[in-house]
Parts: structure tokens; sequence; C-alpha cells
């Protein structure tokens, strides 16, 4: 539905790894986020986050630190980067202001005859610097032609107000993309849970009445880059438990492995993947298990 005057577009944040990325865009969808896998959307597969503001929506793209690409996979990386790019209304150049380096320049450089989007350049990680190192930086990034400089806080949400009022303004008029109530304050854990009981179902077929519930147990970076996750299917029956974990645990083995390629490219890392199973009779009517599973099943 197209309103006369509400703007949308997209919006991708790039800058080297550790500079804030997802902490900002968390940050900015806030409890209004709308994640959604690219893959049910478009051809791509990266986290989106979806912003629904006062007469505007933003659709971010959580992107892969941008680096010198090393290995293989550093490649396949670096051209995720370049097509989440392709067709975004909005570049937001992130650089850390406690830890700005020739990286982050080189960055910006190769950026600074980019036209094919509005460029904002956000200075973040404001709490840990004093005024006089933020002039200096601010001073030392002046070459770069950004339609806007925000210095802010995705800690602390300093500043966060004034991006968002930048994103609005240079937003061009388009529809409304997604609807406002696909609500989550977990994007990633919610993603994860609904990308292993897609592979669940899809595996079982309909062996398994009233489907299953996967609650996210724990999700842990390791300094590796290795994401360790555990998570628990819930189902209604003990028969329904042998189904799901097959025989010598080949069927649980099958969902976790497919789960774990969709994974790994949704996190843009390597993954661990611990699956258990679990009888909670009558699991989806129970509003607190429903309510810690994340969401409310069909
Ligand atoms: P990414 O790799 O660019 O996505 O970076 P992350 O969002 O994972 O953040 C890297 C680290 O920086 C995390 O430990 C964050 O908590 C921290 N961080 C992010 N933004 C801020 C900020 O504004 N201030 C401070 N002090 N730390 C921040
Ligand atoms: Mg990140």
């Amino acid at each position: 539905m197209q309103n006369k005057g509400y703007k949308s577009g997209f919006a991708a944040i790039i800058g080297r790894p550790n500079v804030g990325k997802s902490t900002l865009m968390n940050a900015m969808v806030g409890d209004k986020v709308a994640i959604v896998s690219e893959k049910a959307q478009t051809t791509r597969d990266r986290i989106m986050g979806v912003l629904s503001g006062d007469g505007y929506q933003a659709v971010f793209l959580d992107t892969p630190g941008i680096h010198t690409p090393r290995s293989s996979l550093g490649h396949s990386m670096m051209k995720s980067v370049e097509s989440a790019l392709t067709d975004t209304e909005i570049i937001i150049f992130l650089v850390d202001c406690s830890d700005f380096r020739e990286a982050d320049e080189k960055l910006l450089e190769q950026y600074r005859e980019y036209k094919k989007a509005s460029k904002i350049l956000v200075i973040n990680k404001i709490d840990k610097v004093g005024r006089e190192k933020l002039a200096a930086l601010l001073a030392r990034l002046a070459f770069f032609p950004a339609d806007e400089v925000i210095p802010l806080s995705a800690k602390t949400g300093d500043g966060l107000d004034i991006l968002k009022s930048a994103i609005k303004s240079l937003l061009p008029e388009g529809p409304k993309y997604f609807p406002e109530d696909y609500i989550t304050d977990k994007p990633e854990r919610f993603l994860i849970a609904e990308l292993i009981r897609e592979k669940a179902l899809l595996n079982l077929r309909d062996e398994i009445p009233h489907g299953i519930g996967v609650e996210i147990m724990a999700i842990d970076k390791a300094k590796t880059g290795v994401v360790h996750i555990e998570a628990t299917l819930y189902c209604e029956k003990e028969s329904h438990k042998s189904i799901i974990i097959g025989k010598s645990g080949s069927m649980i083995g099958r969902i976790g492995a497919a789960a774990r390629i969709d994974i790994e490219r949704l996190l843009g890392s390597r993954a661990n993947l611990k699956l258990w199973v679990k009888v909670v009779p009558d699991w989806r009517n129970r509003a607190s298990e429903l309510r810690n599973l994340g969401y409310l099943d069909d």
C-alpha cells in the first residue's frame, strides 16, 4: 500500500569488524524490529531489521565486516557486502572513534566518488572518547563527501534520534514494504529458531501432529569466530520424540546439518549447533512456553 508522502528504502550498514554494525542495527530497530529472512522476500540472504517510524520505513542490511579478503571465505563475504549495496538507497559508513584505523580510511577513500546512494558517515562509540579526540577525528574525516556526519553511541543510544531523522530525510518516497507487527527484540534468536523449525518440518514432513516448538537456549560467540548455538525442540509425546531423534540420531542429525548451513549464511560466520529434544505435553497451549519460544505457532 502506497501512502502519499510515505518514505521508504534500504540502508546498508558497512564498516570493518567490531565497529558496532550489529549493535547499531539492533539499537535502531529496537522493539520495532521486524526481522525476516531475506530469502523469503528477495534474493539476498542477509539479516534485515525494519525500522518503522512515523511516515517512513527503513530496511537495514547488516553486512559482515569489510576487511581485506585473504581466504576464499573472505572473498565470498566481500561479495555479499557488494550485493548488499546494489539497490540500496542509503549507505551508512560506520567507524569506531576509539579505534580508527587505516582500513577505515581506505574504505572511505574507496567510496568517495560513489554516487548510487546517499552516504551517512556515522562515528560510533563516542561514549569511549573525549571531545578533543572526537574533534580531531572529525577533522581527519572532512575529506569524505557524506550527506550527513553523525557522531553517536549505539550502546548508550546517544545521537540515535539524529541518525533516524537523517535517514528519514534522505529516503525517497516509497511503499511500506513490511507490516509493522513482526515485532521481536531478539532478531537473531528468533530467526535461528525459525530456521531450525523449518528444517525440522521439512525433514519430518507430516509425521508430527501439532508440529514442534523450538527454543534457543544459548548463543555464544567464541573468540575464534565460531558461534555456538544450543536449541531445544519441543514435542508433545515420547513417540514423537523418537521420530524426531530418528534411528541412532539420524533424523536430528539431518535437521541440524541443514539448519546449520542456513544459520551460517544468516550470521556470516561458522556455527556449531547442538540440538536437544524435550517432551512437553500440550506445549502449544502453554502461554509461558510460547512466550519463551518467542512466537505463537500458527
Ligand atoms: P560489528 O562487528 O560491527 O557488528 O560490531 P558489534 O555490533 O558486534 O560490536 C562490537 C563490540 O563493540 C561489541 O562488544 C559492542 O558491545 C561494542 N560496541 C558497539 N557500539 C558501541 C558503542 O557505541 N560504545 C561502546 N562503548 N561499545 C560499543
Ligand atoms: Mg556484526
